[in-house]
């Protein structure tokens, strides 16, 4: 920095769009960035784009809270999760990049009967998966996490927590650098500022190319997967998604020295907990209960979220805000992602990821690759259809919780 930055090597090139590509993928977030990866590095596709609108990671992938778990209900979740989840584990050393994964463990506090019944219940559908998550009481929550309030008379009493241990943050931003850097260096454009304005399909209905801010580019595939406006993306390929856009907000307090050592989540009182390295508290709640596309979001869910922050952690009652922010993402009507073909030969969709997707970046990007690659189905992502709105073969995590971070 005390040159001004003047002799700091450039991480990846600047590129401008060829006249034609294999495949284009739509969104330079960590998912996209990813998928362009692993075709490169698992497929040997190389001849690939990353389009984006805005800059590299700007997207949800530079918003969100970083929270990682795999601790989720149905089959075909926890194994997409936990695919991830293992993937994580390796991914500084895979990109040579520090991510910063943490393992420091997500704890899901429950309030009520209900929450303890349901908390249960994923607990041992977690065991029969493989997938680590446990129980604790009340004073062995507050053991594992000592800035929780666990007095009998508080108004949201805590009656024990599910603890996954192997769960935790990553560092967002190089998330999306670290597989930027490595799928350059393996002959990916990463071109930015560069809007899709319409995905183009040919006289029999199949993908040709997309028209950009920068022109007509072919391609031979592509793969949309631009969280937030996926809906506006596949309609001008004439394809209806089931998925509203919702903004969903986070903030930070000022920093302080270390005081919390895990992250914590409570679906009653609605709001969740971690601390940055840096220092903030990192806090988040549900998506506001608008859709918008707007990246802002209203002030009364954050005096909501705040304060129900305060009543599970007092010790915080007199911290000040830092900053806030929103990101726009996308809801199915089952909270589960659609990660898969679409009925556009050439056409391919990662979407719908929600307030969640974030700790499933390294698996959506290895899948999708998978799909891409050879047109069909990765074992994992298959239940992810589209079509399954149609069928009615749902993977219902709305029933299964209800803070899907
Ligand atoms: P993005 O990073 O959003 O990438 C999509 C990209 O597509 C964007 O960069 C966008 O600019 C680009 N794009 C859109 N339209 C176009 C176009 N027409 N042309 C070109 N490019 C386009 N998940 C978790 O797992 N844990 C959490 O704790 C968590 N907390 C969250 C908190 C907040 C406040 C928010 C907003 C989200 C949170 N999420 C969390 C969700 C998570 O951030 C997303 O699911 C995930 O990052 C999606 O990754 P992505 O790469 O698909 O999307």
């Amino acid at each position: 920095a005390l040159t001004g930055h003047k002799n700091w090597p450039e991480q990846w090139p600047e590129a401008q769009p060829r006249a034609e590509y294999d495949v284009v993928i739509v969104g330079a977030g960590g998912h996209g960035l990813g998928a362009a990866y692993y075709l490169a590095k698992e497929h040997g596709i190389t001849n690939v784009a990353v389009i984006e609108k805005g800059w590299l990671g700007g997207g949800n992938t530079g918003r969100n809270t970083t929270i990682i778990r795999s601790n989720y209900l149905y089959d075909e979740s926890a194994k997409l999760y936990d695919h991830a989840l293992d993937l994580w584990e390796n991914l500084s050393t895979e990109l040579n990049y520090n991510v910063m994964y943490s393992k420091r463990g997500v704890m899901m506090l429950a309030h009520n009967v209900h929450d303890v019944q349901s908390f249960q219940r994923h607990i041992h559908a977690n065991r029969l998966n493989g997938v680590d998550n446990r129980w604790l009481t009340p004073a062995e929550a507050k053991k594992f996490c000592p800035p929780l309030n666990i007095a009998p008379d508080a108004r949201y009493p805590v009656m024990g927590a599910a603890l996954q241990q192997r769960a935790g943050t990553a560092r967002h931003d190089a998330v999306a650098w670290g597989y930027a850097r490595a799928a350059a260096k393996r002959g990916v454009d990463i071109i930015q500022n560069c809007p899709v304005i319409a995905i183009r399909r040919g006289p029999d209905g199949s993908v040709e190319g997309v028209d950009t801010a920068k022109g007509f580019i072919k391609a031979k595939k592509v793969a949309v997967s631009a969280a937030g406006h996926t809906s506006v993306v596949m309609e001008s390929a004439g394809v209806r998604m089931p998925l509203e856009s919702y903004p969903l907000q986070a903030l930070v307090s000022e920093p302080v020295k270390p005081v919390f050592p895990c992250v914590v989540m409570s679906n009653t009182v609605h709001a969740y907990i971690s601390q940055s390295d840096k220092g903030e508290l990192v806090i988040g709640s549900g998506t506001d209960q608008y859709t918008s596309y707007s990246q802002r979001g209203g002030l009364p869910l954050i005096e909501h979220t705040v304060a129900a922050i305060c009543e599970v952690f007092p010790i915080f009652t007199r911290m000040r805000m830092l900053r806030k922010w929103g990101g726009i993402v996308d809801v199915t009507p089952d909270r589960s992602a659609i990660l898969g073909k679409t009925p556009v030969k050439g056409l391919y969709v990662n979407c719908g990821w929600g307030t969640g997707g974030f700790k499933a970046t390294p698996g959506a990007a290895h899948t999708l690759a998978w799909t891409v690659a050879k047109d069909e189905p990765h074992p994992i992502n298959a239940p992810f259809t589209l079509e399954r709105f149609t069928t009615g073969r749902l993977i219902d995590e709305a029933a299964a919780a209800a803070v899907a971070h």
